[in-house]
């Protein structure tokens, strides 16, 4: 499973130690060294996940969760706590604040992969490389295959990632700028446009096996794929 983890850590060691054992573990790092950093590295891009510590020089790891938590472009995005103390009630309002799970200073690099990997298979299902299935439609991201029943579909890689973002989060409706962030991992600089460009052939790819109508559109607000 490869990830793009933003690590939050002004300690240059810690957040050295942090970010080469993640690139270890297969994922793309990121670092700031405040929230403010931070801030500007999710503007440019979405993460899939940030690794947040508590104790920031400026606006503290906790506070900054509950901003990220409090906007619509970031209220889904994975965080992983970490801090020095080991008291619960800041696990308790580390929580509270929206943090996903909570790590306490000092910790291994094995059983930090292993949250992060947790974390991810429970809130980012597209980056677990399990394939997926939908009424005769299976995608499986190992061998980057797409069938509707016997029959093999060929995708170009966006329409790929698209309908596997789309697979593993069924029942949601995502605005443009939404799948912008989630599967071109960028909403910035890339036109809205884009989306419904990809969602038009896609859906010409599904056709002939009645597929697209598992696509939603929802005026206004964007696309999704039909809950079970
Ligand atoms: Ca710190």
């Amino acid at each position: 499973m490869s990830a793009s983890v933003l690590v939050v850590e002004d300690e240059p060691q810690i957040q050295e130690l942090v970010a080469v054992n993640l690139e270890h573990f297969g994922h793309r790092v990121r670092r700031a060294a405040s929230a403010e950093e931070a801030e500007a590295a999710i503007r440019a891009a979405l993460p899939d996940v940030v690794v947040l510590d508590w104790m920031l020089p400026g606006e503290s790891g906790l506070s900054f969760a509950r901003r990220l938590r409090g906007d619509a472009r970031t209220r889904d995005l994975p965080i992983l706590m970490l801090t020095a103390r080991a008291m619960e009630h800041d696990k308790i309002s580390g929580l509270e604040a929206g943090a996903d799970d909570y790590l306490t200073k000092p910790f291994s690099p094995k059983e930090l992969a292993a949250r992060i990997k947790a974390i991810l298979r429970r809130r980012a299902p597209q980056l677990s490389g399990d394939a997926v299935e939908v009424e005769g439609l299976r995608l499986d991201p190992a061998s980057h295959r797409v069938s509707a029943g016997e029959q093999r579909l060929y995708l170009s890689p966006a329409e790929f990632r698209l309908l596997h973002f789309l697979m593993t989060h069924r029942g949601r409706v995502y605005s443009r700028a939404q799948l912008l962030d989630q599967v071109w991992g960028d909403h910035v600089y890339v036109e809205e446009r884009t989306v419904d460009v990809h969602i038009r052939r896609l859906r010409k790819s599904l056709e002939p096996s009645g597929h697209d109508r598992l696509i939603d559109t929802v005026r206004g607000a964007g696309y999704g794929l039909q809950a079970a």
